[in-house]
C-alpha cells in the first residue's frame, strides 16, 4: 500500500520513453494526463500507484490535425482544445458538443480525450458514444509496437491490456453527415449525465437515412452502440416522434447499470427522449 506522499512522477519525454518506464514498472506504473480521474481514486477506494507517467510533456500526444479525410485527435489533447478545434467541421458537431458541454470548464480546459476513454469503470464518459457514432478508430503503442483498433475493439479490451499500453491518438473518418450528441446531466448524479444519446448520419437526396450510427453512454458500465435501433431507422426519414417510438421498442437490448443517482431503468426510460433530441438536431443542423 502506498500513501500518496509516497507516489512517484515520471514526466515522459517521448512515447517510446513513456512506454519503456510503464512497461518496466509492469502493474506499478500508470500514464497520468490531467489526472482529474486520477486525483479521485481514494473516494472510489482505488489504490495510490508507486509511478505515474505524466504525458503532458509528449509532443506527439498533442494536437487536432485536420485533414480532408479524417481529423486526428492527439491523446493528450484536452477538452476544450478538442471543442475549439472542431468548431466549423458540420460533420463532427455532436463531438464537438460532447467535449464542449461534458464536465465544468475548469475540468474540460485540462481532462484529456485519452483520459476519458483510458478511464476504466467510468460508465459516463461523454466522448465515448459520441467517438462510437463517429466510427472512430483509436492508436495505441505498446511495447511490441502501434496498432489501430477499433474505439469499440479499445473499450471491450483496455481493462486487460498489458502494462505500457498507451493511447497515442483518435483518428475520426470525414463525410458528407452530421452529428447531435444529447445527454441528461442531474444535479443529484453530480451533474455527471445518467444517460447519452450520440448520433452521425448520411442523409439520402430524399430526405431517408442512408447511414447511421447511435452511440449510448453511461447507460451499461461501457459505451456501445445500439445497432437494433440503427437497423429499425435504416431508410427511414429523420422523424422525431417515430425514432423515439422506435427507441422504446428497442430498448430491451439494454443491460443497464444501477447507481446510486440512477436505476438502470430509469436509465433505459429516458433514452427515447434523448432520441427524439438527438434527431431534431439533426434534421435542423441538415
Ligand atoms: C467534477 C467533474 C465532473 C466531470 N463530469 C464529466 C462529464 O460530464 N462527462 C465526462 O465525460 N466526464 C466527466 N468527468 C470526468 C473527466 O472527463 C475525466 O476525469 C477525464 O476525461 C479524464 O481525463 P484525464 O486527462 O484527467 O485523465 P487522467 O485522470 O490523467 O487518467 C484517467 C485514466 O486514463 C489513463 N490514461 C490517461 N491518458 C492515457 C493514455 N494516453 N493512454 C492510456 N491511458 C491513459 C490513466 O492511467 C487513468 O487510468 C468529470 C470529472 C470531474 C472531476
Amino acid at each position: 500500500m502506498v500513501a500518496a506522499h509516497e507516489a512517484r512522477l515520471h514526466v515522459a519525454t517521448s512515447v517510446d520513453d513513456a512506454v519503456a518506464v510503464l512497461t518496466e514498472a509492469g502493474g506499478d506504473a500508470v500514464p497520468m494526463a490531467g489526472a482529474t480521474w486520477l486525483m479521485r481514486a481514494e473516494l472510489r477506494d482505488e489504490p495510490i500507484r508507486p509511478l505515474y507517467v505524466a504525458l503532458g510533456r509528449i509532443e506527439a500526444l498533442k494536437g487536432v490535425e485536420i485533414a480532408a479525410d479524417a481529423v486526428s485527435i492527439g491523446a493528450c489533447v484536452t477538452h476544450a482544445e478538442l471543442a475549439g478545434g472542431l468548431a466549423g467541421l458540420p460533420e463532427m458537431r455532436g463531438l464537438a458538443q460532447a467535449a464542449g458541454h461534458a464536465a465544468t470548464p475548469a475540468v474540460r480546459a485540462v481532462a484529456t480525450v485519452g483520459g476519458n476513454l483510458a478511464a476504466s469503470g467510468f460508465a459516463a464518459a461523454d466522448l465515448a458514444p459520441a467517438l462510437l457514432a463517429a466510427d472512430a478508430e483509436v492508436e495505441v503503442a505498446g511495447s511490441n509496437g502501434t496498432e489501430r483498433l477499433p474505439l469499440a475493439g479499445y473499450l471491450a479490451t483496455r481493462d486487460q491490456a498489458a502494462a505500457g499500453s498507451l493511447i497515442v491518438r483518435v483518428i475520426v473518418p470525414r463525410g458528407d453527415c452530421v452529428s447531435a450528441h444529447t445527454r441528461l446531466p442531474l444535479r443529484v448524479a453530480g451533474d455527471y449525465p445518467v444517460a447519452i444519446v450520440s448520433m452521425n448520419v448520411a442523409v439520402s437526396p430524399d430526405g431517408t437515412i442512408a447511414d447511421l450510427r447511435i452511440g449510448v453512454g453511461s447507460v451499461e458500465p461501457v459505451a456501445a452502440r445500439w445497432t437494433a435501433l440503427e437497423e429499425a431507422l435504416a431508410s427511414q426519414p429523420l422523424d422525431p416522434e417515430a425514432a423515439a417510438t422506435a427507441a422504446r421498442e428497442h430498448a430491451g437490448v439494454f443491460a443497464p447499470r444501477d447507481g446510486v443517482e440512477a436505476s438502470g431503468a430509469y436509465r433505459v426510460r429516458v433514452l427515447p427522449a434523448l432520441v427524439r433530441r438527438a434527431i431534431e438536431a439533426l434534421a435542423a443542423s441538415r
